[in-house]
C-alpha cells in the first residue's frame, strides 16, 4: 500500500472527518477508512461508487459504508484462508531449499575426504566415521523433512478445501443467500464476454425497491430485512430459469438475461414487477400488513464491445427515469423500445 507523506496524510484525513460530519457518519476506523481512501484519490473505483452515489439518489448512510468497506478493506475468510495457504507453501518451500544446503554440505565432506585419503592408510578408519557420521545424519535430517513435507501437504490439502469453502461464502450475499455484488461483478464480466463472441443477446435488470426507507422507518430494520428476503425469493421464483439474479447492494438487485433481446427482458420485468405488487405482505403472527412492496426497474441491452460499467450505467439510469415517472414500473431507454 502507498504510503502519504505527512502534509497530505493530514489533508485527506481531515476531509475524511469533514465527509463523516458532513453524511452524520460514526467516526468507526471503517467509516474513516472509506473516506480517507476516497479523498486520496488513489481508488479509482471506490471514487467512482462513491460518485455515483453522490450524484443520485442514494442515500449515504451506514449500510453503504458496510458495503464499501467489505468490498474495498475487509479482510474476508477468503483471504485470509489465501495468506494461510502462502504461508504454508512458504514453509514447505523453506524445507525444501534447507534440504539442499544439506545435501551441498554432504558434497562437500565428500569432496575433503576424497581428498584427505592418506597413502597410508594411517587416519582412514578416522575419515569413515566421520563420513558415517555426515552420512547418519544427513539421512536423519532428510528422514525428518519427508516427514514435514508430508504434514505439509496434508495441510495444504485441508487449506484448499478451506480456501474453496471462504471463496464461495465471499461471493454469497448473507441475508438473501444470492450471490452478492462481489459475484455480480464478476459474472457480468464473464456473460459480456461469452455474448462479444457468441453474438447472442444479453440485457441487464436493475430492481429497486420502492421507498423502502418507509419500512424501516415504519416498521424497523428486522421486517426491512424481511422484505429484502422476500424480493430476492421473489426474483429467484418469479425469473426466468435463466435468470442470474444478484444482490447488488442495500435494497438493490441486478438480474443478468443471458440470450434475451431487451423486448423480452421488458417482458420478464414487468412479470417480476406485477408479482410483487399483487402481494399483500403481512408480519408473521401479527395481524397486521405492511401493504404492497413495489420494485421499479430498469433495464439495458449489452452493447458488444461497450465497457460493462457503462452498461451498467444505463440500466441504472433507465431505472432513475423509473422512479421519476412514479415508481412501481419498468423502464428502458434503449432506442428500439423507447417511445
Ligand atoms: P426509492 O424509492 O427512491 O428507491 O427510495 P428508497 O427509500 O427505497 O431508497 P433510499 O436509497 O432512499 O433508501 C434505501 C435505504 O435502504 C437506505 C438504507 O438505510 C436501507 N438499507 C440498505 N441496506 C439495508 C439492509 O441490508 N437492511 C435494511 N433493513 N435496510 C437497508
Ligand atoms: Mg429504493
Ligand atoms: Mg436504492
Amino acid at each position: 500500500m502507498q504510503v502519504d507523506d505527512l502534509s497530505a496524510a493530514t489533508r485527506h484525513s481531515e476531509a475524511a472527518f469533514a465527509s463523516l460530519r458532513h453524511f452524520s457518519l460514526p467516526p468507526t476506523p471503517q467509516n474513516y477508512a472509506v473516506w480517507y481512501e476516497f479523498h486520496a484519490e488513489r481508488n479509482a473505483e471506490l471514487r467512482r461508487l462513491i460518485s455515483i452515489a453522490l450524484s443520485n439518489r442514494r442515500v449515504v448512510d451506514s449500510y453503504m459504508m458496510a458495503e464499501l468497506y467489505d468490498l474495498f478493506f475487509a479482510d474476508t475468510p477468503e483471504r485470509q484462508a489465501a495468506r494461510e495457504a502462502g504461508a504454508t507453501l512458504r514453509e514447505a518451500a523453506g524445507r525444501i531449499r534447507e534440504a539442499g544446503d544439506d545435501a551441498a554440505r554432504y558434497g562437500d565432506t565428500l569432496n575433503e575426504v576424497a581428498g584427505a585419503i592418506p597413502g597410508d592408510g594411517k587416519g582412514l578408519a578416522a575419515l569413515v566415521t566421520r563420513l558415517s557420521a555426515e552420512t547418519m545424519a544427513l539421512s536423519a535430517r532428510s528422514k525428518r523433512l519427508g516427514d514435514e513435507l508430508q504434514a505439509s501437504g496434508a495441510r495444504i490439502t485441508e487449506l484448499e478445501s478451506k480456501l474453496a469453502a471462504a471463496q464461495r461464502a465471499s461471493q454469497t450475499d448473507a441475508l438473501t443467500t444470492l450471490p452478492n455484488r462481489r459475484a455480480f461483478d464478476s459474472m457480468i464480466v464473464e456473460h459480456a464476454g461469452q455474448a462479444m463472441n457468441s453474438g447472442n443477446d444479453l440485457s441487464l435488470l436493475m430492481i429497486d425497491i420502492d421507498h423502502f426507507k418507509r419500512v424501516n422507518d415504519t416498521w424497523g430494520h428486522a421486517v426491512g430485512d424481511a422484505v429484502i428476503r422476500l424480493v430476492a425469493t421473489t426474483l429467484a421464483q418469479h425469473g426466468p430459469n435463466h435468470g442470474r439474479p444478484a444482490r447488488y447492494g442495500g435494497e438493490e438487485f441486478a438480474m443478468l438475461l443471458p440470450s434475451t433481446p431487451i423486448g423480452d427482458a421488458v417482458g420478464h420485468a414487468e412479470k417480476l414487477r406485477g408479482a410483487l405488487a399483487g402481494r399483500r405482505i403481512s408480519l408473521r403472527g401479527k395481524n397486521e400488513s405492511i401493504g404492497n412492496v413495489t420494485v421499479s426497474i430498469g433495464a439495458a441491452r449489452y452493447e458488444p464491445g461497450e465497457p460493462v460499467a457503462a452498461w451498467i450505467d444505463r440500466a441504472d439510469a433507465a431505472l432513475y427515469r423509473a422512479k421519476q415517472q412514479g415508481r412501481n414500473r419498468v423502464v428502458t431507454l434503449e432506442a428500439a423500445e423507447a417511445g
